[in-house]
This record gives structure tokens, sequence and C-alpha cells, in this order.
């Protein structure tokens, strides 16, 4: 028996393993295919490196213990909750919004039980699931009428493809913005089929641009909200107000699309740059979407309002039965719209708008609680200290605006603040923070009360595990 056989001969039996008191003990509390997958995986890795000429450690204590780690990382689910320490609240790579506890509660009743999704209860025939969010998107935003879609990008697509398939839409080139996970508002006018007019420059559009272009084919006239940029200097764009007066002038309807969304003037509370939906509405634009997710602080959606007619129009398209809202959504953004009746309770139940409109002393007073938990945690470990910053809307909403927050700034003294920031975004409870010098950087405006202990925890174990490695 030459060596490699000997080492080979050594590794345990699949059955030997399941019939050991490990492998019965996997079996009560996983199913039997992941257990024997995480056995056979294992032993196979082993029996590889054995060929290749390498020396693993094949103990059965060592073996069970790998194939422990792999019954556990299959087990657990993939997408799982994080903390976010980044300070930009609306953070397409997590999530976007945090949900409020009412929209919550009605996400669960309605998935625990039947509902009328489509069933219209006074009369007892079928019924619209879009007939829900009716009348409370007519009563907040003083629209005709409302329909929503599984997100903007879909509502953006069924609108031009309801009303310009193969006719022109005039945009400014201005405005040919790509937001993040690649939507290109040229490709996507290209997948709806309307042909794009573009018209002025990068920096200057006006008026007159957009009325040299009208022809027999014009279709819409698209205004989009540039979202997650500005160009600053020499500028000029036309204001919505103005564009109205053309569209009706040439009865060529005219679109919004505004990215965000904002129910709430937000300058009445210091924040400029960002219009409201209402305000949209009432300048006289047609039809205007915007995404449940952003600034509205919802679950994932689209939501199109306007004119009645148009709405209708709408609904008779065979594609938005692709893209058609799910109960849980509507569920949510139901209970989410619903908060809005109330501007005062809006700004504290729903955590978009709560974290944006945070006063900054309930920011550092947050601060400095986990400032001194970590302090009396990591004695030695690392400098602790609080500096304030800025945090940011996130979600292409107010690019310009800086918002004042209280960062907790954590100086590793044992190990590089690289690792620090890997170990915490690899934990069971991941946190994602930033770096900046040689700190790392937890942002208190995206960190909630209740997170507080878990997020001490997870640093502190953080510098643990570091110390273990
Ligand atoms: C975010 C955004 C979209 C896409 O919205 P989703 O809800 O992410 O599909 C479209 N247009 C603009 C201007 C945006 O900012």
């Amino acid at each position: 028996m030459n060596i490699k056989q000997q080492r080979l001969s050594q590794i345990p039996s699949v059955d030997e393993c399941l019939k050991s008191s490990h492998g019965q003990r996997w079996l009560e509390s996983h199913p039997r295919r992941i257990v024997l997958n995480s056995i056979r995986e294992t032993l196979e890795e082993k029996r590889k490196e054995i060929l290749k000429g390498l020396n693993p450690d094949v103990s059965f204590d060592s073996i069970v213990h790998e194939i422990e780690d792999r019954i556990k990382s299959f087990s657990s689910y993939r997408l799982i909750h994080v903390i976010n320490a980044t300070g930009v609240i609306v953070h397409t790579n997590l999530g976007r919004s945090v949900l409020s506890e009412r929209a919550i509660e009605n996400v669960i009743n309605v998935a625990r039980n039947y509902s009328n999704l489509e069933y219209d209860l006074k009369h007892g025939r079928r019924g619209e699931r879009y007939s829900h969010l009716k009348d409370i998107l007519i009563e907040l935003f003083g629209a005709e009428d409302g329909l929503v879609v599984n997100n903007n990008a879909a509502a953006v697509l069924l609108c031009l493809n309801t009303f310009a398939k193969d006719r022109e839409v005039i945009v400014s080139r201005g405005e040919l913005v790509e937001i993040g996970g690649s939507f290109r508002i040229p490709e996507v006018m290209r997948s709806s089929g309307a042909i794009l007019r573009e018209v002025g420059t990068t920096n200057k559009t006006h008026l007159r641009d957009y009325r040299n272009a009208l022809c027999g084919n014009t279709a819409l006239l698209l205004k989009v909200h540039q979202s997650n940029y500005r160009v600053v200097g020499f500028t000029s764009d036309v204001k919505l107000e103005e564009l109205t007066g053309l569209a009706r002038e040439f009865k060529i309807p005219l679109m919004a699309d505004l990215g965000s969304g904002c129910v709430i003037d937000l300058k009445r509370y210091g924040i400029h740059g960002e219009p409201t939906v209402q305000d949209v509405i009432r300048a006289g634009v047609d039809i205007v979407c915007f995404s449940g997710d952003k600034l509205l602080g919802g679950p994932q959606a689209g939501l199109i309002l306007g004119k009645e007619s148009m709405i209708k129009r709408i609904k008779k398209n065979p594609l938005l039965r692709a893209m058609r809202i799910d109960k849980m959504t509507i569920a949510a953004l139901e209970a989410t719209l619903m908060e809005y009746l109330d501007e005062e309770k809006a700004t504290a139940e729903i955590p978009t708008i709560r974290m944006l409109l945070q006063p900054v002393d309930e920011i550092r007073r947050r601060a400095k609680r986990v400032c001194s938990l970590l302090k009396r945690g990591l004695q030695g470990y690392a400098e602790i200290g609080m500096i304030s910053e800025g945090s940011r809307a996130g979600g292409g909403a107010l690019p310009e605006v800086n918002l004042p927050t209280f960062v907790v700034a954590i100086k590793p003294l044992v190990i590089p603040v690289n690792k620090l920031e890997s170990i915490l975004r690899d934990g069971d409870t991941p946190v994602i923070s930033r770096i900046k010098d040689d700190s790392l950087l937890l942002d208190m405006r995206t960190v909630e009360d209740h997170q507080i202990k878990r997020l001490v925890t997870c640093v502190t174990h953080a510098f643990r595990m570091a110390e273990e490695k």
C-alpha cells in the first residue's frame, strides 16, 4: 500500500459518519439530504486532497467538525438582515426601505389568510387587485386615478409602451439618466418600442428645443428626475410648468418619471431639492411614476398616477399582467400610504422618513451610547471616538444634500482596520460600515435604537474573532 492509499483508507465511510452519534444528532434536526450531501462533500474533498498529494487531517473529530460546518452553512438563509451603519438611508444594495410596523403587520395578516385580492366583497363577484390602492392614491396625491406595478422601471416601461409604441418621445439630453443596476432611460425606451427623440444638450435644454422637435409622430413629452446627479454651473432645464403649457398647446401628454417620489414637503424640514408628488400632479403633468421603496419608504413597487382615461389605457395593456403587483406588496404599500394621512405619524412611523428627518441631537445621543458601550468592551483593543460627519439620502434622491450626522469611529490597535471591516461584514448579523483613514465609521443615522445592543456585540465579537485567527 502506498502512502496515498494508506491515507485514503483512513477516511471514514459515509455510513460510519451517518451512524455515529453525531450523524444521528444531525438527522434529528436537519433534512436527511442535507446531512448526506454534507457528509459526501466533506469526504470527497478529503479524497481529492489526498490524491493531489496533500496530507489533510482525516481524524474523525476533524471530519465531524467540517461536516457540521457544511450542514450549518447550507441550512442558514442566504438573504439575511444586516445592520446598515453606512448612513445611506435608501441603500439599494441593502434592501432600500425598512417597512413600518403597521406595514409589516398588514403583510403578515394578508399572508397568513385568504384575502379579497381579486374579489368584490360587495357584489360577490370577481374584483380587481388594483382597486385596493385606488382611493388612497387619489386622496394622498390628488390624482384622478392610480395603478401600481412591480417597480418603477416596470412603470416607466409600461407607460412608454402604452402611449408611445413606434412613436416619438421627446426627452432632454440632460435627463438621459442611468441609475444603479443598469436602468438607463434610453435603453428602457428602446425596449418599450418607443422612439427616443433627444433634445437640447447635456447642460442646457430650452422650451424651444421641445417645441422644435414636436411633429406628427410625437406621442409623449417625458421629464425624468435627475435622481442621482446634478448638472451644476452653466445650466438650464425647462420647468415642469412650462412643459405642461407646451403639452396642452399641442395636446400631447406629458409624463414625469420622478424616481424617488416624496409625499412630505421636505423643505419644511430644511431639506431642499425634492419636489412632492402632489406638486408635480398639481402642475398639470398627465402621468407621473415613482418608486414605492425609495423616499416613500414602502415596499418595492412602481406607482403610476394620472388621468383616469390614461390609467384605463394602461390597464388594457397585456404587459401589465407581467408586471402585476403581489398581494403582500399591496398590503405593505396600502399600510404605508395610510400612514401619510397623518404627517406627524408618518415622520415617526415610517423608518425611511424617520431616519431622514431625525434631529442630529438624537443621533448624537445614540452615538454617545454606542461609544461608551464600546469603550467599556474594547479597552486596549481600539480607540473609540465620536465624530461629526455627513450621511446621504440615497436611492437616487437628494444627491447634493449632506445630512449632518454623528458616527462612532473605531481605530483598532490590534488588527488592521480593513480586517475589522471584513469580519463585521461577514458575521452572523453582518454590519455594513465604511472606512475613513485608519478608522471604521459606524453612522448612527441608519442604526436604530433596538439594534444598538446587537451592534455592540458584533463589534466586540469581531475583535475576539480576529484574536482567535
Ligand atoms: C430609481 C429610479 C427608477 C427605477 O425605479 P425602481 O423602483 O428601482 O425600478 C427609474 N427612474 C428614476 C429616475 C429613478 O430614480
